[in-house]
């Protein structure tokens, strides 16, 4: 299959006639073809009308149905075969191994949601038996389970043109919920998108579903996104990339007369902290397993280590030493887009602006080559400046010396919401971590011992949120089988009969599903 060009919108190939879309490979600058004419607001509008069509039967389908649309997308997926790791390398610069593993997250997700979807644990069943000869007053039957929200509009990402794009966590997360999705393709990876959009639109039909489930809309600009967050029939947003973007389709959503939830993946640096005695006993080892996972995927990971905060003396000197010299031998990489690149070069000007140069990494020829970059301010000129908590997308980090333990924490409290903080502690170093906890729990949606941030898994247990500007909301995740959540809400029926009550709540529990029964849980 290759791509056409054009938008999708749910069984049609739509061919607009707006201002056009150009992938450009980021290691040649050259452009690909072919050409990606944006959609007007008619056809933003159509797609909204058929999702909001498809609604009403997608909802009602059995978990059974809803598993195997997911596990069928997957397979659409593997059958686009070399020819979409072939267009996703030429249009981000990424390597093959790169995204082949990255094709198979894709799909290892959407598997895992069909089996969450299947067990359904997450309709979070409750029932309270009606208490006839309760005293003083009789209580009444209740019984809640979660229900789809209604339409999602999901923003691809650029950094994952396929485990964050079109048929990525957020898209599986809501159809797993029950939700059609109209995705807003990011115009960094257009052929791509379309060719997984091709494999979703494939799995509609092959699964008998209405056509309006799943739509792929290109637009240049900003208004066909903005025109989907404001269409009534959306009822909420998953998104990953910029601050300023995130918060003004957040800006939209509010105002619109009827606000919905938008789930903004933005920024996050990702502190990491040094204890003593790991860094006495292993600054070496530390340095290089920092610098490794600064430099993956040209530090285009929302968890790359942007911050590194130690206590300074010989030990974290000997760090940014080993540190600096792994940094000189780092090799250019290409990075995604020239906007990013762009944004990267700036962002390092920043922080040389206002903090020490420790090393830089190779320069590269391409038009897009990431130059990796190591700088080291003090404790208190971090405390003083909200400059330097700014995300440097890319392999640009900063080392924060402070005096001790107690300028850590100050720098722990000071800090902006995460996505992630990691600690590198030995066992000496338990008591001097036990105090910065609590201020990490408050910082950050994952805390992580002598790891490295990058490298999220996929599983039950994720947490890839945290609080502003990490995400516009705290209270989620959007990797892991935990994402279904944002597109869920609850119900409760009150006393209706056993006839009108949904499947699930029924007595004699149809869909074998796990309950909780008067507060005790029946498998
Ligand atoms: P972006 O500029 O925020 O774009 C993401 C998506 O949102 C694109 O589809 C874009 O449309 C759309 N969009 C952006 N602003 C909008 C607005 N005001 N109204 C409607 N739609 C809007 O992000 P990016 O292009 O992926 O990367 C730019 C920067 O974002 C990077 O340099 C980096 O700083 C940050 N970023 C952060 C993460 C993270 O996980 N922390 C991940 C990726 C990027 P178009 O396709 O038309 O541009």
């Amino acid at each position: 299959m290759t791509p056409q060009g054009t938008s999708l919108i749910g069984r049609e190939a739509v061919t607009g006639d707006q201002a056009i879309i150009r992938a450009v490979n980021p290691t040649t600058g050259e452009a690909l073809a072919p050409d990606y004419p944006g959609l007007d607001r008619q056809a933003v509008a159509r797609a909204c009308e058929l999702a909001e069509a498809a609604f009403a039967s997608y909802r009602e389908t059995s978990l059974k149905q809803r598993a195997a649309f997911l596990e069928t997308i997957a397979g659409e997926i593997e059958a686009l075969g070399d020819a979409l790791i072939e267009r996703a390398m030429a249009e981000t610069g990424l390597p093959q191994a790169r995204l082949e593993g990255e094709r198979g997250r894709t799909c290892g997700q959407l598997r895992l949601f069909a089996s969450v979807v299947r067990a359904g644990e997450w309709l979070d069943i409750r029932l309270d038996p009606a208490l006839p000869e309760r005293q003083p007053l009789p209580r009444v039957d209740l019984r809640q389970q979660h229900v789809p929200l209604g339409p999602v509009t999901v923003f691809g990402a650029s950094n994952f043109p396929l485990a964050f794009s079109v048929a990525g966590g957020d898209t599986a997360s809501a159809l797993a919920a029950g939700c059609p999705v109209v995705v807003k393709a990011h115009s960094a990876h257009p052929g791509t998108s379309e060719l997984v959009g091709r494999a979703v639109q494939a799995a509609v039909a092959k699964c008998g579903l209405p056509e309006g489930v799943f739509s792929l809309l290109f637009g240049a600009g900003r208004e066909v996104g903005q025109a989907l967050v404001a269409d009534p029939r959306i009822q909420a947003v998953g998104f990953t990339g910029s601050r300023a973007g995130g918060l003004a389709l957040l800006a939209t959503a509010q105002a619109r007369p009827q606000p919905i939830p938008v789930y903004a993946e933005m920024s996050s640096i990702n502190p990491v902290f040094l204890l003593p005695e790991a860094l006495q006993a292993r600054s070496k080892e530390i340095a290089e397993g920092f610098v490794a996972s600064l430099n993956m995927g040209a530090g285009q990971f929302c968890t790359n280590p942007g911050l590194v905060i130690g206590v300074k003396g010989p030990d974290l000197d000997a760090f940014l030493e080993a540190a600096g010299e792994a940094v000189k031998g780092s090799g250019a990489q290409t990075m995604l887009t020239p906007g990013i690149h762009g944004a990267y070069v700036q962002g390092v000007e920043q922080l040389a602006s206002h903090a020490r140069e420790v090393a830089r990494g190779q320069a590269g020829e391409g038009p897009c080559a990431c130059q990796a970059a190591l700088f080291a301010a003090s404790g208190s000129d971090f405390l003083k400046n909200e400059a330097l908590q700014a995300e440097v997308f890319g392999a640009g980090s900063l080392v924060i010396e402070c005096e001790d333990l107690a300028q850590m924490r100050a720098v722990a409290e000071a800090l902006e919401g995460q996505l992630t903080a990691t600690l590198q502690l030995d066992e000496g170093d338990v008591e001097a971590a036990r105090p910065l906890l609590p201020v990490l729990e408050r910082k950050a949606g994952r805390v992580l011992a002598n790891g490295w941030p990058t490298g999220v898994e996929v599983c039950h247990a994720m947490v890839h949120g945290g609080p502003f500007p990490a995400t516009s909301d705290a209270r989620s995740t959007s990797v892991g089988s935990a994402a279904i959540q944002r597109f869920l809400r609850p119900v409760c029926y009150q006393n209706l009969p056993m006839g009108l009550l949904p499947e699930a709540l029924k007595d004699d529990n149809p869909l074998k599903v796990s309950r909780l029964v008067d507060g005790r849980r029946e498998a």
